[in-house]
Parts: C-alpha cells; structure tokens; sequence
C-alpha cells in the first residue's frame, strides 16, 4: 500500500529469535533514514519494549561500532502480551502518542505478523527479514541464514575429525524447530552421510541403522548425521543406533552458539542494502511492505500478499544430498 503522507519520524525494533546482522540492518535503517531528513527512535526488547515504552532515540553515532557485532543492540524479546486484542491496541496507541509515522520490524515470521497486526490497527510498518532459519516465505534470504550456517559448518568439521579418527558415528544437531535449511545447508557442505529434516518428518531409524551399516561395508570411517532441533532426540538416538550398529555413536547439540557471532560479510552487505532500502521506501512514503531477497534482487511486497506465500524446501535439494551421501 503507498500511502502519501511524508513521514517524519520513524521506529525500529528487533523481534523475536536475535540474528547476526540485525545490527547492521539497524544501522542501515538509522543512517539512511537521518540523510533523508527522518528522525528514529529506537524500540528496546522487540514489541514488550514498545509495550513498556523503553525508547532511545537514535543518531548515526548510536549505531557505531555495530555492523561487525554479533545479537542485537536493541535487544530483543517475545510478547504474550503484544499478541493479544488489547496489547495490539494499547501498542498502537502508545505509537500516535509518540508520534511514530511507520514501525520498522526486523524479525522472522511471528514478528511480521505482529507487523499485520499493527498495520491492521493503522500503524504503518515496514519489515525486514531477520532470522537465521531461512524460512519466510517471500524472500530467498534472511539476515543471520549466513552465519549461523558458516559457524555451524566449523562446528561441524571438527567433530567430523574425531569422529573420523575413532570410526565413530555422531550425530549432530542443529538448529531450525520447524525449518530445515540450517540443516539441509550444513548437511551438503560437511558431507553428512543422512540429514534429517521436520520437513521431512516420517523418516525411518531403521533406514539410517541400515545405511550405516551398508557404508561401512563400502569402506567408509565415519558416518555423519546432521538432525534438526525440529526432530530432535539426538541423544537417544545415539544410545538406539549405537545398539543397533555396534559403532560408537555420539551426539552433539550445538544450540545457540549458532545465534551468535560477528556475522559474515554476506550478511552485512545483503542488511545494509535491505535496511537502506526500508529507509528509502519510507522517504517515498510507501509503507505495509517487506523487503525480500528474490531472483537474486532486492525487492519489497505488500505485507499481506508476503504473509500469505508459503515456502517448501526443495525436494530435488534434499535427493542430491542424498546422491552425493554415497
Ligand atoms: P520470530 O519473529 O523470530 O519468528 P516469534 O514467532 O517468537 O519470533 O515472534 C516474535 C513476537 O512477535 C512474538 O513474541 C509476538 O509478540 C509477536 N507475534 C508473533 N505472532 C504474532 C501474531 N500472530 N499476532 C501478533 N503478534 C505476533
């Protein structure tokens, strides 16, 4: 929706799970909305900040020192209040009170459609994609993806080492609840003999034991499985497979070390161009959209036509990672 109002003064918070390079995304949205003559104010802790009112107002030197940073200099957080008719209300409220002509959300999924919903009640917002599980609908990429599998991938590599010297089988764990491109990605590029996936929720442990056992015929050391949070049970899974094989089994859980870190020149570069984009759309007055990474170019949508896209991941993907597993 364009709308023609010039915009004045915008807000910006971070939302839901923290990314790598959500600092860089701020500083973009900050610097380029200040050169087009836009004042922004900081919202701390996500929408329980907008909540509570815990606002700092932002100039090009608040987000110095930011763009290598790992988490988010706004902090973040979830809200079961926000969620509700009344704290939808009240945040849209606190919003005119202080004179906030658009919200600038960066966030995943949830946080876009806590974006809709206060878009619904008059608040115009601009989102920006901002997770590192990859999984929204409308774009090809979100800030974070690139880290988070970059330093899971050297996670990964080490284990795959010892694992290798003891002719082990290990089982290693990674994030994504409902989504399995961390895994998928991270499954390819450390050459995972099985890679399990929510997407791909029926998979059979028989299938994987007999796998097992078929490789180390073929002569293969080592066998590594990398298992998505969303399947989870990784420990047990070891303890069944070790009985089942007769191979030492292990499993790691790399957990929320795959939040944090300095995120990768990727990452910075691609929420630069998205939070100066968010910016520029708002100078304009266009407002309700999202930026996407789509076709390999930076795009926006309407918010509701971006909430109403779904996103498989790609079957073919996932049979060549078994290919290439042989
Ligand atoms: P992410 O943005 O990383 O997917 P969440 O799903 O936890 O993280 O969402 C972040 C926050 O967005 C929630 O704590 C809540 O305040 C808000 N939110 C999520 N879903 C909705 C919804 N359907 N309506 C309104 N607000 C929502």
């Amino acid at each position: 929706m364009a709308d023609s109002k010039k915009i004045k003064k915008i807000a910006v918070l971070t939302s839901g799970g923290d990314a790598p390079g959500m600092n860089a995304a701020i500083r973009a949205v900050v610097r380029k909305a200040i050169v087009d003559g836009i004042s922004v104010t900081g919202i701390q802790k996500g929408y329980q900040g907008l909540l509570s009112e815990e606002f700092v107002e932002m100039g090009p030197r608040s987000v110095s020192d930011s763009v290598q940073k790992g988490g988010t200099i706004l902090r973040t957080a979830r809200s079961e209040e926000f969620k509700t008719d009344e704290g939808k209300k009240k945040a849209a409220g606190i919003c005119r009170k202080n004179k906030f002509d658009a919200v600038v959300v960066i966030g995943g999924d949830g946080s876009y459609r806590g974006a809709q919903a206060l878009s619904v009640e008059g608040i115009p917002v601009m989102c920006l994609p901002g997770t590192i599980d990859l999984d929204i609908a409308c774009t090809d990429y979100t800030i974070g993806f690139d880290t988070a599998v970059n330093t899971a991938l050297q996670a990964i590599d080490k284990v795959r080492d010892t694992s290798s010297s003891h002719e082990r089988c290990s089982i290693i764990e990674v994030m994504g609840r409902n989504a399995g491109y961390i895994a998928l990605w991270c499954g390819v590029a450390s050459g995972a003999e099985d890679i399990l996936i929510p997407e791909n929720y029926n998979f059979d442990e028989q299938e994987i034991i007999n796998h097992i056992i078929e490789s180390r015929k073929s002569g293969k050391t080592h066998h590594l499985i990398i298992n998505a949070e969303g399947i989870g049970h990784s420990t047990s899974m070891a303890r069944r497979i070790e009985a089942a094989t007769g191979m030492e089994t292990r499993a790691t859980i790399l957990g929320y070390m795959q939040r944090g870190g300095s995120p990768t020149c990727k990452d910075r570069y691609y929420a630069s161009m998205m939070g100066a984009m968010a910016a520029d759309l708002l100078a304009k007055g266009t407002v309700n959209r999202v930026i996407s990474y789509k076709n390999g170019e930076f795009v926006d949508f309407d918010i509701d036509e971006a909430l109403a896209m779904k996103k498989e991941i790609s079957t073919y993907q996932y049979e060549i990672a078994k290919a290439l597993s042989k």
